[in-house]
């Protein structure tokens, strides 16, 4: 066990760092960051924030003897850093499950090979094998570069063969990646996630499945519990156990799903992180995500993730700001509300700049009280 007062070493400076600090906090932990590009918002809540490049070995050696473990906020940490800096200290969620999952073609290959319902999907890595893979998925489809991509960034919806005739423009427009993966477009029922936090010794939580709502492949609102029968809940918690397991993860993994037509679930993909659809645990739940991860990594006992009240998360992206500050106080004014701003500087058009929750008696309420406060920002 790794005791409160000890310092925890965190890649990545995003707003899951910044959460992850705030809640680790009131253990008593103290905090480093590293992140390339300062200042950051998680830096600002830090006890040392540490800009320099993930293959500078000599700030990635004193940030290592600087803390007494280190985890991630942010899956696209090169395998070379991680590898470097786990010479030094322990590094959680360790390196397999975060090869694997950040490109979805070892994400995708790890699915299938364990079993688990994934979508049917194609690689290519030219635009004549992409040609070849399209062909083999047929349409509706979605092309997703293998690496790097967040928040529908690097993918291309193709709903009919006229879409898909000129490969070579469509490999230009992806910006000639690598790899992409070519999937089936899954006319779903609804997409939901589950959280599920792991420690060494094997012991395990799973959090409340949230349902989620995407608005232009950016998820808009998180809601718990999910409006979906109990056996679909089971299932979830069983597919991220399986996944959580399997990877041998410290800490925490979410994984996405879809509901298929025929009420079965399938895996969208995997973060070995706090996830955005998890924020509702902080004013929903008995512990959050963020405590359960800082729980799992240190060896302390996991706590409680009994959903308390009903909760509706909704994120606040740069697109809000379009008029200006938003008029917070109207916002607070109903004491229901709970607002989480990350301190992010410029809100740019699809940025992730904060997020706020309401809880009410039934989910029903919750949503409703929600949405009209998120249309009268
Ligand atoms: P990201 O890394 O950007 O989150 P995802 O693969 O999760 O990438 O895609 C973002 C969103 O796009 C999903 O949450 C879903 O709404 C939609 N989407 C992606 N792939 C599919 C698919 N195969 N079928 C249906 N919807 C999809
Ligand atoms: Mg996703």
């Amino acid at each position: 066990m790794i005791a409160p007062g000890s310092t925890i070493g965190i890649l990545g400076g995003g707003q899951l760092g910044r959460m992850l600090i705030l809640a680790g906090r009131s253990l008593g932990y103290r905090f480093h960051v590293y992140e390339p590009k300062g200042p950051c918002a998680a830096g600002m809540v830090a006890d040392l924030e540490i800009n320099a490049a993930y293959d500078d070995r000599e700030a990635l050696r004193q940030f290592a003897e600087g803390v007494d473990v280190i985890t991630l906020e942010f899956e696209n940490i090169p395998a070379e850093a991680i590898d470097f800096l786990n010479t030094i200290k322990s590094v959680y969620p360790g390196r397999e499950a975060l090869h694997i999952c950040q490109h979805r073609q070892r994400e995708k290959d790890f699915l299938k090979a364990s079993g688990l319902p994934c979508v049917a999907f194609e690689y290519a890595d030219s635009a004549e094998s992409l040609q070849t893979a399209i062909a083999a998925i047929g349409f509706p489809s979605v092309i997703k570069t293998a690496a790097f991509g967040y928040d529908g960034k690097g993918q291309i919806k193709l709903s009919d063969p006229v879409q898909a005739a000129d490969t070579s423009a469509l490999w230009r427009l992806l910006g000639e990646p690598p790899r992409v993966v070519v999937e089936k477009w899954i006319e779903h029922k609804g997409e939901f996630s589950v959280v599920c936090a792991r420690k060494l010794d094997g012991s395990m939580t799973t959090f409340p499945m949230a349902e989620n709502i995407h608005v232009n492949h950016i998820l808009h609102a998180s809601i718990a519990p999910a409006r979906i029968g109990d056996a679909v809940k089971a299932e979830g918690e069983t597919l991220a156990r399986a996944i959580a397991e399997k990877l041998n993860v410290v800490g925490l993994i979410a994984v996405e799903l879809f509901l298929n037509t025929d009420g079965s679930l399938i895996i969208n993909e995997m973060a070995p992180r706090p996830h955005n659809s998890g924020h509702y645990t902080i004013d929903g739940c008995h512990t959050s995500q963020f405590e359960q991860h800082i729980r799992a990594v240190v060896g302390l006992p996991l706590g409680s993730t009994e959903l308390l009240r009903p909760t509706v998360m909704i994120n606040l992206l740069g697109d809000t700001w379009s008029q200006g500050t938003p008029n917070w106080s109207q916002l607070l004014a109903d004491p229901l509300v709970k607002l989480h701003l990350y301190d992010k500087g410029d809100p740019r058009p699809g940025r992730k700049m904060g997020h706020f929750c309401v809880v009410a008696e039934t989910v029903e309420d919750a949503l409703a009280a929600a949405e009209k406060q998120f249309a009268s920002l």
